[in-house]
């Protein structure tokens, strides 16, 4: 959806910088699930270096006259009734809102007094990336029930991302994972773990980059406080299992950027600033999943025993059968899976994420605008135009050849993409554009 300022979209910058995987692990389970049959025009794993996206971001903000400033840490915060003030690099500024997206210890959590509960760290783990003198699989796992796991991944250039974990290293108590992660990690430490682990080190050497991780599952307590609000890893830290983090805080973002808009335009109704459709009810259930699918990828990857040997396989032959198991697994680690289920009575598709839908010129995808509604008019007469305005798309199209789409004729696609509102016919669909749009609205809406 989100234009990058030279004229393409960010996804389409991002695939060109990145490079395209079409299944990938679970847990680092040797059968990989399989991101072909998605439903999604991007049905693959991405592999991009972090420090890329960012740049790219940065880019599409700067085009967009939005100033980024680097140096310039936040160390303080006051709010009053109608502003924030922070300070940032020694200076004080003002704003009607601050977003913490400033990482797991974030500074304006501390300072904005929200919680941040959750389980304490028992095992510590290392991630490297390094040059291999020799040649490995595009990803290899290795168990060494005695000693510990490694992985190892090919990242973009050829780099070798490799992590792991120490069986001696798994079940410390939390006091000693946080005094020796805070010491270095070495990359003696390195090649004697892999050793360890796998008989050999490779060949490892041109260290880019050592450190050691760990598994605490935390979410904040609150996602917003008066003026204040979190996202990412301020709001959510995990295990890094599953490549989840960095795509979970972006859809963080997503759902809370149109709500903020509407709510500083004053178009905000209250059900969408601190009610059930807010960003705090919407997302925080999201952080509760992520925590868990990584403190279950967690139990199945550090499990040194005979049972969790046999936890393994059993897992990875669910993966190879390739069935609903394995679908299932591969649209929660994509965040395909991601639903605000809507009222009691509301339409199935309510609160799922619109797919990419042919219309007439245009897919759904392109027709998104991160500021108003889409209204799908599948009605033969294409009766529903009345009812677009200044907040609210129509676009006429057939109905699209999809079971769980067949019986309906007009369809409310917030400006994230997901499903505000369905039903067969136009009844109810003023009131429910009235509960998503206007401020001083208080009906929750009809499904349909
Ligand atoms: C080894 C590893 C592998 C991972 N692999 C994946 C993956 O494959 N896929 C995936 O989706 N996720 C992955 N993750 C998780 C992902 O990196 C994080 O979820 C993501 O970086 C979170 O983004 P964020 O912007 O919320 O926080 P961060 O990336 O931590 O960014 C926070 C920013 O805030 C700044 N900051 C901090 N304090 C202050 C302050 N006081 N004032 C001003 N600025 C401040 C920091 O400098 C930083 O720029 C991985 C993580 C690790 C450790």
């Amino acid at each position: 959806m989100l234009g990058s300022g030279d004229g393409r979209r960010v996804a389409d910058v991002l695939l060109a910088r990145g490079s395209q995987v079409p299944d990938t692990h679970f847990a680092t389970l040797p059968d990989h699930l399989d991101y072909r049959d998605l439903d999604t025009p991007f049905p693959f794993v991405l592999r991009i270096p972090q420090w890329q996206t960012e740049l790219v971001l940065t880019e599409a903000l700067r085009a967009r006259g939005v100033p980024v400033h680097y140096d310039s840490a936040v160390t303080g915060l006051e709010q009053t009734g109608d502003a924030v003030r922070v300070r940032a690099g020694g200076v004080w500024r003002s704003a009607g809102y601050l977003i913490g997206a400033d990482g797991a210890h974030s500074a304006v959590r501390r300072a904005a007094g929200i919680d941040f509960p959750g389980t304490a760290p028992d095992h510590l783990g290392f991630v490297a990336d390094v040059q291999l003198a020799e040649p490995i699989e595009d990803y290899s796992h290795h168990w060494n029930q005695d000693a510990g796991h490694a992985s190892f991944l090919v990242l973009p250039g050829d780099t070798i991302r490799v992590f792991g974990v120490r069986a001696a290293d798994v079940g410390l108590p939390a006091e000693e994972v946080r005094r020796r992660q805070a010491e270095p990690f070495t990359f003696a430490e390195l090649t004697e773990s892999l050793v360890a682990i796998c008989g050999t080190d490779f060949g490892v050497h041109s260290p880019a980059w050592l450190a050691r991780t760990s598994n605490s599952g935390r979410r904040a307590a609150a996602y917003r406080t008066g003026r204040v609000l979190l996202a990412g890893d301020a709001a959510h830290v995990h295990l890094p299992a599953g490549g989840q983090g960095l795509n979970v805080g972006v859809q963080d973002a997503v759902n809370l950027a149109w709500k903020l808009a509407a709510e500083v335009h004053g178009r905000a109704p209250e059900r969408l600033i601190t009610g059930d459709a807010g960003y705090q009810a919407e997302r925080r259930p999201v952080a509760d999943q992520l925590v868990a699918s990584t403190r279950a990828q967690d139990a199945l990857m550090h499990t040194f025993n005979p049972g969790g040997a046999a936890l393994r396989d059993l897992f990875s032959g669910f993966i190879a059968e390739g069935g609903e198991f394995a679908r299932e697994m591969a649209l929660r680690l994509s965040g395909l899976a991601v639903a605000y289920p809507g009222p009691d009575g509301a339409h199935p598709l309510t609160g799922t994420r619109v797919p990419d839908l042919s219309l007439t010129r245009r897919t759904v995808h392109r027709e998104l605008r991160p500021d108003r509604f889409l209204l799908l008019d599948f009605t033969a007469e294409g009766s529903l135009s009345g009812l677009g305005s200044e907040y609210v798309d129509v676009r006429t199209a057939a109905v699209p050849r999809r079971e769980a789409w067949r019986d309906v004729r007009a369809v409310l696609v917030r400006p994230d993409g997901y499903v505000a509102h369905a039903a067969p016919s136009a009844a109810g669909l003023a009131e429910a554009i009235a509960a998503w749009t206007e401020p001083d609205h208080r009906a929750v809406p009809s499904g349909g």
